[in-house]
Formats: structure tokens, sequence, C-alpha cells
């Protein structure tokens, strides 16, 4: 039975938005993109049966029926916000171009309808991860949604995994909500999330190293050494490659987050979007108490140029975020000491050389 004491997400909403700009109609889309998840999340919790559902009487493989929920949580957002008049322009993952919406609605809404969906094979968490920016007067021009990240209205993500959660910012803190499958509704679980300032979880793809510039060997090289190296402590590896995941545990546990720009591909700037994967996740952790930062600059400050841009992302407890930072900066002007360590350095343990 739902307790009356509950604090439901459209009760939080209603509370938490505030008046200005378009407060009524950023409650009302937010309330409609909790009702999105939730059909997401029971798509989602189908898992291969889904798949076996659309699979009868079709030759596609089960791989192709599991790809296809990327564009099936496209079309539940897109019909999940168009019909109400507040969404003037959405932009997904899944669409090469901005859609505008006939009306005069004041919003858009920026999303990555499923993130991680690789990760659905194995049962393994995935999310889906959206923003809120106030449409300029009549312009609908390409443009109009191309905003940095400190412009937006709200931010948040929902994560299903064991339960399903959904992690919103409006400006004023970072709150989570469970969903409560029998009642139907999301229940405030973790109001006003504050990142750990002291942690020592570090979330990075370790196979790309070769591929990274110097500032980011270097951080990781130091975490790495443990006890025995410049930070005097060991740490923690961590990674469940799907962003919301380990954002999701950076939040609650604290430590750092980094898909730092690498060579991999020339002239790639990171792999991550920045307007439907890192602006949000900027403002969540920011929000939080953490920080969020290309290596070079605060990732809410960066002036979008393309709706699918990609950005060096570099997040979570503060302390660990300014470090990386700096080691960019000593980088730059060309006065940074890089840790060498005496297990792998040139007369080491493992190499003759
Ligand atoms: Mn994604
Ligand atoms: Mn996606």
């Amino acid at each position: 039975m739902l307790n009356p004491g509950y604090t439901t997400i459209s009760k939080f909403l209603i509370q938490q938005v505030p008046e200005e700009p378009h407060g009524r109609e950023l409650a009302a889309l937010l309330v409609d993109v909790a009702a999105v998840v939730k059909a997401i999340s029971a798509a989602v919790g189908k898992g291969p049966l889904l798949g076996l559902a659309s699979l009868a009487g079709s030759e596609n493989t089960q791989g192709e029926a599991q790809k296809k929920l990327d564009l099936i949580a496209d079309e539940l957002f897109a019909r999940g916000v168009e019909w109400s008049g507040l969404v003037g322009a959405l932009a997904s993952e899944e669409r090469d171009e901005v859609h505008f919406i006939d009306g005069n609605g004041p919003l858009a809404l920026v999303f990555d309808p499923l993130d991680g969906s690789n990760n659905l094979d194995m049962n393994l968490p995935v999310g889906s991860i959206f923003s809120v920016l106030a449409l300029a007067g009549s312009d609908r021009g390409p443009g109009a949604v191309l905003q940095p990240g400190h412009r937006q209205l709200a931010a948040g993500y929902a994560i299903y995994g064991p339960s399903t959660q959904v992690v919103i910012t409006v400006g004023r803190g970072t709150h989570g909500f469970t969903l409560d499958r029998e009642i139907g509704n999301f229940v405030l679980t973790h109001p006003d999330i504050r990142i750990p300032e002291e942690a020592s979880d570090y979330l990075i793809n370790a196979s790309n190293r070769r591929f990274w510039e110097p500032p980011v060997q270097r951080y990781v090289d130091e975490c790495k050494a443990g006890v025995e190296g410049p930070r005097g402590r060991d740490f923690n590896t961590r990674w469940v490659a799907s962003m919301v995941a380990d954002v999701h545990r950076v939040l609650l546990r604290g430590g750092i987050y980094l898909y730092p720009r690498d060579q991999k591909e020339a002239n790639r700037e990171g792999r991550l979007r920045l307007m439907y994967e890192a602006n949000p996740m900027a403002m969540l952790v920011e929000q939080a108490g953490g920080a969020a930062s290309t290596g070079r600059g605060r990732i809410l400050d960066v002036q979008p140029e393309r709706i699918h841009q990609r950005v060096p992302v570099v997040l979570g407890s503060r302390a660990e975020v300014e470090r990386v930072d700096r080691y960019h900066e000593e980088f730059d002007k060309g006065d940074d000491k890089p840790y060498s360590s005496p297990l792998f350095g040139e007369r080491s343990l493992f190499t003759n050389a």
C-alpha cells in the first residue's frame, strides 16, 4: 500500500520546479518523461522475451530484435511528450536532425532514449538520459537547440537496473526516485544526493590507455601506483561500460568517471555526446556537489555547434576532477612531471629494455 508519507515524483516536481521560466510546463513535461520511463522500463524488463515475441513468424535474429529497443525507446519518448503542446523541439541520438513540432511549445527535449544498449544482451543495466532547454522566442532554426549546458532547465536519467530509478535536477539539487512497480509511481528515495568528497574509485576504459593524452595517463598511472605512488593510497577500478550505470555509481559512491579524448580516431573530440549525454550528467553532478570538465574547461560552458557533437568527459568528486584539470593545464604549459613508477620504468621487473 502507498504510504501517504511518500513523496511521489509529481508532488515533488510541483513543489521543486522554480516558477520562472516555464515552471508549470517544465513540471508537466517531467511528469510525462517519468511516464515514458515507466514504459521503457517495462519493455527493457522483458529482456529476451520481447525479442521472442517480435520474432514469431519473422526472420530476424535475436540481436536485431533487441537492437530495435533503441528505436522503440525513441518512439516512446516522442509519443509520450509530443501530444502535450509543451515541447517545440525534440532531438535524439536516434534522429539525424532536430525535429520541430508545430505549435508554440516553449521547451526543447534532448535525449538519449536508450544508453548502453549493448548491455542488454547480458542483462546488465541500461538507461535513458534527457535534458530540457527553453526555446528562445519563435526561433525554430537548427540553432535554437544549440545552447550550452548551463542553460538547461532540467536534466536527468533513468537507470533500468534491479530496480528502475530516475535521478533528476531542476537546478535545486539532485534527487533520486525509485519506481514502485506495484503502485506504478516513482517515489523519492534519494533526496539531495551529495557526491562524497573522498573516494577511491576511478572509472575508465583502461584498454585505451595508449590512445590517451599524457595528463590522463599520468592521473591513471598515479591511481594504479596506489600506496607506493604519489597519491599514497590505493584506488579501485570500476567500469560497467554503460554511462548511466557508471555515473550513477559516481553520484552515490563518489570517485571519478573519465571518457577522455583519445587518438584512436584522429581528431575525434571524445566519444560521448555533448547535448544528450555529457550536459545532463554534468548538471546532475554539479548539483550534487561534484564537478564535470572536459579536462580543459567546464562541460556546461561548451558552446555546441552540432546536435551530435562529441566531447571529452571527466566528472565526479570535485577534488579528483580538479586534479585532472590541473594535469591538463601543466601538460599544456609544458611543465608537468608525470609520475614514473619504479615497477613500470625502464629498468623494471617486467621489461629488460
Ligand atoms: Mn548513450
Ligand atoms: Mn543510445
